[in-house]
């Protein structure tokens, strides 16, 4: 029912291992669902099955209604690019690329133009505090400032859905708190939903929605989203 997102029965199996055992899931515009379970219990392996970095080997993934399983490569890395953006613990950023240009990367992979692919990340780098900040690399700046980068990369392409997979991981409690302020606060802006994995329960606690993944499958959740 209008979800942005959906899962149905997802599967995913690494030879005996079943990393996702049967998932449903359904994520609405301005969601912000996190994802908590213990070490191996399939958090990474839903966030990227939803996202349509892996494909499932059963179930399907619905964005707007349209099922995603049904994409060839191509098309679910154009997915990717326009439809998602992602924040992955400590940054990840290209080292080789100044800050604005690594938020302006999935802008400029999708074939935006780079006069206006920088003119938006340049926007989001202010918003999240980074102005002056702009030219410099992924050495010169600090965990959290790097963050911060990461998020205007997920955000500055207007995604429907934000994932961030252990975001905070790498920052201490403060900054990590910081971060997810400015991250709820930029998606609630773009109308973004957001997913995000953690272990940190404060982190959790910042959530519309925690469900709790155990060997694959949704353990407890106060509200999975999926209705009868
Ligand atoms: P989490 O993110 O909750 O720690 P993962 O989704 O990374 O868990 O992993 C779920 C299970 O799938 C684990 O048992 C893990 O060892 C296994 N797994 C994940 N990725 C692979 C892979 N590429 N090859 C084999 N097994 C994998
Ligand atoms: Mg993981």
């Amino acid at each position: 029912m209008n979800s942005v997102l959906a899962a149905r029965g997802l599967v995913k199996t690494y030879g005996d291992v079943h990393a996702l055992a049967g998932v449903d899931i359904d994520i609405k515009a301005g969601d912000v669902l996190a994802v908590v379970g213990p070490s191996g219990s399939g958090k990474t392996t839903l966030l990227h099955v939803l996202s349509g970095i892996l494909r499932a080997d059963g179930g399907e993934v619905f964005l707007d209604g349209r099922a995603i399983g049904e994409l060839n490569e191509t098309g679910r890395s154009a997915l990717r690019r326009t439809a998602f953006g992602f924040v992955f613990q400590s940054g990840m950023l290209v080292a080789e690329l100044t800050a604005e240009e690594n938020a302006a990367l999935p802008m400029l992979l999708a074939g935006g133009s780079r006069e206006e692919s920088l003119g938006a990340a340049r926007l989001w780098l202010a918003r999240l505090g980074l102005q002056g900040l702009e030219k410099r690399l992924p050495s010169q700046l600090s965990g959290g400032q790097a963050q911060r980068v990461a998020i205007a990369r997920a955000l500055a392409h207007r995604p429907r859905v934000i994932f961030a997979d252990e975001p905070t991981g790498a920052l201490d409690t403060r900054t990590g708190q910081e971060m997810m302020t400015a991250l709820l606060q930029a998606a609630e802006e773009t109308g973004a939903a957001v997913v995000i994995v953690t272990h940190d329960k404060a982190i959790a606690d910042r959530a519309l929605r925690v469900v709790e993944i155990q060997d694959g499958r949704i353990a407890q959740g106060i509200n999975t989203g999926v209705s009868a």
